[in-house]
């Protein structure tokens, strides 16, 4: 038999060689994963880099047996496993099965949730679990929303409706002056601790260098409704325009939640659009335990939810819900071959700032449909109480500091040298070395002013003794690079900065 150009595509003759194809990468990716006991390989940037950039693309293999072993060894063997207890750096969770096999099977339909004859079942999938989300927010019936890549995508477009409703309110008021003008009079008002997508929003939506106004927050890193207030009075008798106010459920450092309701109030006294950015936070909806914190994001006029963080999501899977679907009309543009105005069947370009767009909503229904939001809920509830537990541990301990008591699921503390010399400057190489080693990760941020570490703890498989053994490679760690482990050897500090320096880590 000869070969068919068209070989390489899936069709009803090559059943076989997807169900061949899938089942090899299924296995090796499986077999990766269950014999993962570190997080990550000890193989450096300029070693990958090398291994990496010996591939050449003008020349394939010709095999999908031998791509599939090049992959194996050029990035699975050198991949970050976030199902492991020690992997406890950044907002990245287990996955739900089920939503592997979603993406599985999205992939082999190729459907992209643009147009409904792109789509037909699969819009009214995504437009239901919108909605769904809608109701947990609390919003009322008729909420809408759309599915993004991500949290920075997700409050890119609540801030694009927001720009877009004051805009159109002041082109309405009588001598209004040309948009340019009106425009950067636009101000957005989110807490110091807020994410740094909101300020790439304002960039990218045109907006003026000193759009975004920073609200302090209070000693648990939380936004002061009384200084928004102030702030919003300030805005206004400057002859400024506040265009929205972004309130965090959940801060990326210390989760923090803002005081919702009192945040939601003040919007309502000057009319202003309210963002509520629950990228983190989002997934305590489906919590029995803590849904009570989130007490106020039903008055918001957007909410960022990312699925693939609290809810056990593969990447990437964000959405963004709105409280008046009408609202979405900002986003709309009809293309004569795409999406006349007059059908009757929805077409989610319409309410999307993209247009070919994955069928991420498969996943997170399948999940639901399978494991239920209570599930996810309470593998949530048994990350925030193994926060707890773990802070508990750390805040006895004399070898750490304890920074704050967490809010949902991250862990703010130092190592305390125990010659009780200055804790800042260890920090970063601590982080450092605890990545060398590949066997865990922990995060490094700063609170304060001042370098920490942190455990973002999203692992509901992880328990207290994993992370006590972290911790205790993390003093073992500290005691290395700051020389304290060993007190002849002076010059091990400088040696461990020194690579630190050359791998390019320290400018
Ligand atoms: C992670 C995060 C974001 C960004 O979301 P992505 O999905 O990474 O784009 C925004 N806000 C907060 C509070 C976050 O924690």
């Amino acid at each position: 038999m000869t070969a068919h150009p068209a070989d390489p595509l899936l069709s009803s003759t090559t059943v076989p060689e997807l169900m061949a194809a899938v089942s090899a990468a299924t296995a090796t990716g499986a077999a990766r994963l269950a014999e993962a006991t570190d997080s990550h390989s000890t193989a450096t940037y300029d070693d990958l880099r090398r291994s990496i950039e010996s591939v050449s693309l003008d020349h394939p293999l010709g095999d999908f047996e031998a791509a599939l072993d090049e992959v194996d060894n050029l990035w699975l063997s050198h991949a970050v496993w976030f199902h492991l207890p020690r992997t406890a750096a950044h907002l990245n969770c287990p996955v739900a099965v089920p939503a592997v096999a979603a993406e599985a099977l999205a992939a082999t339909v190729n459907t992209s949730v643009d147009t409904w004859d792109q789509s037909t079942a699969a819009t009214l999938i995504e437009r239901q679990l919108l909605a769904w989300t809608g109701r947990q927010i609390g919003f009322p019936e008729g909420a809408d929303g759309m599915f993004t890549p991500g949290g920075t995508t997700s409050t890119l477009q609540a801030l694009l409706l927001a720009r877009d409703e004051a805009l159109e309110r002041s082109a309405g008021s009588p001598g209004a002056e040309p948009r340019p003008v009106r425009a950067a009079r636009l101000r957005i008002l989110a807490s110091a601790e807020s994410h740094f997508s909101v300020v790439t929003a304002a960039r990218i939506l045109g907006l003026d260098d000193d759009a975004v106004v920073i609200v302090p927050v209070d000693e648990d890193g939380r936004m002061r409704p009384r200084d928004l207030r102030a702030a919003l009075c300030e805005i206004e008798r400057q002859d400024l325009t506040p265009m929205a106010v972004v309130a965090t459920a959940g801060t990326t450092d210390r989760g923090a939640i803002d005081p919702l309701s009192s945040v939601a109030f003040a919007c309502q006294e000057h009319g202003v659009w309210l963002h509520v950015d629950a990228a983190y936070g989002g997934g305590l909806l489906t919590s029995h335990r803590h849904r009570h914190r989130l007490i106020g994001i039903e008055m918001a006029d957007s909410v960022t939810v990312d699925f693939h963080k609290t809810w056990f999501q593969p990447v990437s899977c964000s959405a963004v819900i709105v409280r008046d679907p009408r609202t979405l009309r900002h986003c709309t543009h009809h293309a004569a071959y795409l999406n006349p105005a007059d059908t009757p069947e929805p077409n989610q370009i319409d309410r999307s700032l993209q247009t070919t767009r994955r069928f991420d909503a498969l996943k997170v229904w399948l999940t639901l449909r399978s494991v239920g939001a209570d599930r996810i809920g309470d593998m949530l509830d048994t990350v925030v109480d193994l926060a707890a537990e773990v802070a508990d541990l750390i805040g006895e301990d004399p070898r750490f500091e304890l920074i704050c008591t967490p809010s949902i699921s991250t862990v703010l503390f130092r190592w305390s040298p125990p010659d009780g010399g200055e804790a800042d400057r260890w920090t970063r190489a601590i982080r450092r070395r605890i990545w060398d080693s590949g066997q865990s990760t922990v995060a490094e941020t700063e609170i304060d002013g001042r370098p920490c570490l942190k455990f973002t703890l999203l692992n509901p498989a992880a328990t207290a003794e994993d992370l006590r053994v972290l911790l205790d490679q993390i003093h073992e760690a500290g005691l290395t690079v700051s020389g304290a482990g060993a007190p002849a050897d002076v010059n091990g500090a400088a040696a461990d900065s020194s690579v630190i320096t050359s791998a390019g880590v320290i400018a």
